[in-house]
């Protein structure tokens, strides 16, 4: 963990030299494109260390639940919009307008749509479609994240939401143990289905009314 966390300073170190360069050059010729890919690469090291910060603190359990009443839309809207997308990636979004708000912790549910929607956006280096829909269920609200990805192999399946999994070079394993663990604290269900070369959707449920 603490290599995952020391890694994006020394990726932003870099980055900042490269910056500081190009300045103290006072080189006039380097394009907009050049300075925007730098702080680009700053704020993708930026996302990637305070997911995992993030991650750390609620495995950690150091604060409990403050429920209100949330808008679970409003929630999945935000998510996107701070989750560094490429380019390469279709958002398809179909969220229910007469969704009701649901009792819930929105901080803990940002973590868990932070969490899936990133690993959608890992499981597409080549580009695909993140598709994000809501849906009123009787007394529950129901939330898919696909992404048209690489899929999980059947012998990961039993190991997704264990502590410390991790097929990724530059993962630390915690962000589905965390996501389960939050769901589970709203009374909620997450499960996942999965083809190798396909894709992978997970499906989250949760209670609109809390009780316990
Ligand atoms: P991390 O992202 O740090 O690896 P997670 O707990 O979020 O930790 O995920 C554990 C593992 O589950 C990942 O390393 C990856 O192998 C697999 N995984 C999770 N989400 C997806 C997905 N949408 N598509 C393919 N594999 C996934």
């Amino acid at each position: 963990v603490a290599h995952e966390l020391r890694n994006p300073l020394m990726v932003m170190r870099n980055a900042l030299y490269y910056l500081d360069r190009i300045v103290s050059q006072g080189n006039a010729i380097v394009s907009a494109d050049i300075l925007r890919r730098y702080l680009h690469i700053i704020d993708g090291e930026i996302d990637r260390q305070t997911k995992i910060i993030n991650d750390l603190l609620f495995f950690s359990r150091n604060r409990p639940r403050q429920l209100t009443d949330v808008d679970l839309n409003a929630i999945i809207s935000e998510t996107l919009m701070r989750v560094t997308m490429p380019e390469s990636v279709e958002v398809h979004r179909d969220l229910d307008a007469s969704l009701p708000t649901i009792r819930a912790d929105a901080d803990h549910l940002q973590q868990v749509f932070v969490n899936l929607i990133t690993n959608a956006v890992q499981a597409m280096p080549e580009g695909g479609v993140l598709s994000v829909r809501t849906r009123k269920d009787g007394a529950d609200v129901v939330i898919w994240v696909a992404d048209t990805g690489a899929g999980i192999p059947e012998e990961a399946m039993p190991n997704l939401f264990q502590p410390f999994f991790t097929t990724k070079e530059k993962g630390i394993g915690l962000g589905l143990s965390v996501t389960r663990s939050l769901v589970e604290g709203h009374r909620g269900t997450i499960n996942v289905e999965s083809h190798v070369g396909q894709g992978t959707t997970f499906t989250v449920r949760l209670p609109v009314e809390l009780v316990g």
